[in-house]
């Protein structure tokens, strides 16, 4: 049943569990800890404290045979096929794989050591192959078609039939009606994309790792604020460089450097390796991979019978065609540009009046924006970071998780993990009935992927029996000195409630099947819930309590509040185009067909064409998308990240025009018909029950601060 995604899992932000059909609990190795059932507290525990990285191979192996073995009892069953002995059997099939499989993830986003590297290329193709042998095997299709032929008059429920069309649509999307020949070429493919995800994936964490610009003296620190410099201090130390700074190769490193950095040519310096990572000519660049993706993808596509892969992958997504992806990046894309030029004309002007004689270049944009919006709003990042902490914000999240949905968090000390700073706490709903476990692990560690993400070790279902969820959030502060609390920034609060989002989408659910459970949801769906609950951390009700000065423990001051709120809209024009550009440049790549594509020229071609402004890069360019390229899940699909914020802001404005964020009635409409559906029912219809109508881009263009075009507001 549910296998999670291999190759550079975590690297985008949300890890999704690709559902691979497989097979009732068959004996495995219960020695190997990896495959035994998980026991201990809470309906049971993932044994972090038993795994070693060369239990992984066998585990695997054998969790696969096992698997294996389930659908071809399943394949062969005597009896006609039915919903019970065919689908439902296929949910409960390879629960030891789905153990191994899930730590096997964890180990790839947060422990990704040499040593597990090694076995995570030697299994991803055969994980890869394991998986079409499956949606390959005739005589389980046979059966899920009959099912399907038969699913109106079967007395199926509406979840049941939901999970039947899904089990025969991804079937047939993967090849299960192609000849012999014809499947034979598409596992080939298959397993050399997942050797080509997991070595893309692997050359930009050596690329994060290996490039450390180390400062050395107090004028190479200029304009840094304190937080900044104890960070690279730490950084520095932690590499054995006790007394100097160092500036990480990750976002969280580069973002602030360039920001505050009075040195221009350490700026220009720190921009270049940050954005030239996967593409330095040498053993990590990640260009001729693409080009390798690419041709293969679009081989795949014509064989499975699809134009092109960006018809193939948005054949179950909410946006269903290219085209209609398409129309709304174009509908934001001009607004977009026109505020990057009034940001750009406001950064120019300011340069010039400190006489700095320069044109506004790349490296210069974040430091500029920092400068106007001081100016302008009047408002200082290094004002607002002392009133967040980050303690208080986990506590402010589980605070919103009460009012909107009942749920308690509770710590607990009784379950294994896999480092001392990782917590564990237990969910309760408003009854006091458990409803899962939250795993937290906040800090930045060497081997573990940089950024911030959710993953679902466990999902929710309750078919055979009930089973709760157990979901963890990720993220690379670094950990400060102890007692300290960790002050961050408003954006990586933000990004801390949008990843919360992700694991309240999990925490929420209320299904049968784990296939249809949790985030298990249209990739341009599964953003939703996690941007919309970004909104809840500007309300005042958050801030009065959570935002406390970590010295005076004073609210942060309503002035300051309203700063934040007048700068809100601030800046959106880069937001918008340095990751529209990349939206619309995954979508074209895949929408190219199999002509060779050599990354880079297709890169500057694209945007020159687009009208990219010379000040902005792709948020993550080519050679270093990993979205696209360290699995199939994002590819033509970080459109999602814009479709999810037209529903997000959207169905914000639900709570304002019912009165407020707090309301009850639409809080309880947004855990019935989104939090808790899973993937049981189509994404529209379940959005058309919480709004009572299809979503508009009007809500999303006011949330930007852009022009509403005159078609967006009759539509509303
Ligand atoms: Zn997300």
């Amino acid at each position: 049943m549910l296998i999670a995604v291999f190759a550079g899992a975590g690297v985008a932000t949300i890890v999704l569990a690709g559902t691979v059909q497989a097979a009732p609990a068959v004996q495995a190795d219960v020695q190997n800890p990896l495959l035994a059932p998980w026991i201990g507290p809470y309906g049971g525990v993932p044994p972090f404290d038993k795994v070693k990285v060369e239990q992984f191979k066998p585990a695997l192996e054998a969790g696969m045979a096992g698997a294996l073995a389930e659908i071809d009892r399943i394949a062969n069953d005597p009896a006609l096929p039915t919903f019970a002995n065919t689908i439902a059997a296929m949910e409960g099939s390879a629960r030891p794989l789905d153990r191994a499989s899930s730590i096997f993830s964890v180990y790839s986003s947060n422990m990704s050591t040499p040593d597990f590297q090694k076995v995570e290329e030697e299994m991803a193709p055969k994980l890869a192959a394991f998986s079409d042998q499956i949606t390959q095997n005739e005589r389980l299709f046979a059966r899920i078609a009959a099912v399907y032929e038969a699913r109106e008059s079967a007395g199926l429920t509406p979840e049941q039939k939901r999970l039947v069309w899904l089990d025969y649509t991804n079937f047939v999307h993967a090849g299960a009606r192609l000849d012999a020949a014809s499947k034979k070429r598409l596992s080939e493919i298959n397993q050399r994309l997942a050797s080509l995800f997991t070595k893309f994936s692997q050359n930009l964490l050596a690329d994060e790792t290996d490039y450390v610009l180390l400062l050395d003296k107090q004028e190479d620190l200029a304009g840094l604020p304190a937080s900044v410099r104890a960070t690279a201090a730490a950084s520095a130390e932690e590499r054995g460089q006790k007394g100097k700074w160092a500036v990480v190769n990750t976002r969280s490193s580069m973002e602030p450097f360039l920001t505050y950095s009075d040195r221009r040519d350490l700026r220009e310096k720190v921009w270049r390796t940050y954005y030239s990572r996967g593409d330095h000519d040498d053993a990590h660049d990640n260009k001729a991979i693409i080009t390798e993706i690419l041709k293969l993808r679009a081989e795949r596509a014509k064989l499975l019978g699809y134009q092109t892969h960006a018809h193939w992958r948005m054949e179950n997504t909410m946006a269903h065609t290219p085209a209609r992806a398409m129309e709304l990046m174009q509908a934001v894309w001009q607004p977009a540009v026109a505020r990057v030029h009034e940001e750009v004309a406001d950064m120019q002007a300011l340069a010039d009046r400190e006489g700095a004689k320069i044109a506004i270049e790349p490296w210069d944009y974040r430091y500029y924006a920092e400068k106007v919006r001081k100016a302008k709003y009047d408002l200082d990042e290094n004002e607002v970071k002392p009133y967040l902490q980050l303690e208080k914000l986990r506590e402010a999240m589980f605070w919103v998780a009460g009012q909107l949905f009942g749920l308690q968090f509770t710590l607990v000390n009784d379950v294994p993990v896999n480092n001392p700073d990782i917590r564990v706490y237990k969910v309760t709903d408003a009854a006091g009935r458990l409803i899962g476990l939250w795993y937290f692990d906040p800090y930045a560690r060497p081997a573990k992927h940089s950024g911030a993400w959710m993953t679902a070790y466990r999902n929710q279902e309750r078919f055979e029996r009930p089973i709760t969820t157990i979901v963890s959030n990720n993220a690379n502060f670094v950990k400060g000195q102890a007692g300290e609390p960790i002050l961050i920034s408003w954006d990586d609060a933000e990004t801390l409630f949008h990843e919360f989002g992700h694991a309240l989408h999990g925490l929420n659910s209320n299904v049968n099947y784990p296939s249809l459970s949790g985030t298990s949801v249209p990739t341009d769906y599964v953003e939703f819930p996690s941007q919309l609950l970004e909104h809840w951390l500007l309300t005042p009700e958050v801030l009065n309590r959570f935002a406390l000065h970590y010295k005076t423990g004073q609210p942060m001051p309503p002035a300051l509040v309203e700063k934040i709120k007048r700068a809100h809209t601030f800046n959106q024009g880069f937001a918008t185009v340095e990751y529209l550009a990349g939206a619309l440049v995954d979508m074209k790549l895949h929408l190219a067909g199999d002509q060779t594509i050599d990354p880079r020229a297709f890169e500057k071609d694209t945007l020159a064409a687009l009208g990219m402004p010379r000040e902005i890069v792709m948020r993550h360019r080519t050679p270093q998308f990993a979205h696209i390229f360290s699995s199939d899940d994002y590819s033509a699909g970080y459109y999602s990240y814009l479709w999810s914020e037209t529903l997000s802001a959207d169905a914000w404005e639900a709570f304002t025009e019912a009165g407020g964020p707090y309301d009850q009635a639409t809080a309880q409409r947004l855990h019935d018909d989104v939090f808790s559906k899973g993937n049981t029912m189509d994404p529209a219809e379940a959005y058309r029950a919480f709004r009572g109508r299809d979503p508009g881009i009007a809500a999303l263009m006011r949330d930007r601060g852009f022009a509403v075009p005159t078609e967006a507001k009759a539509a509303k």
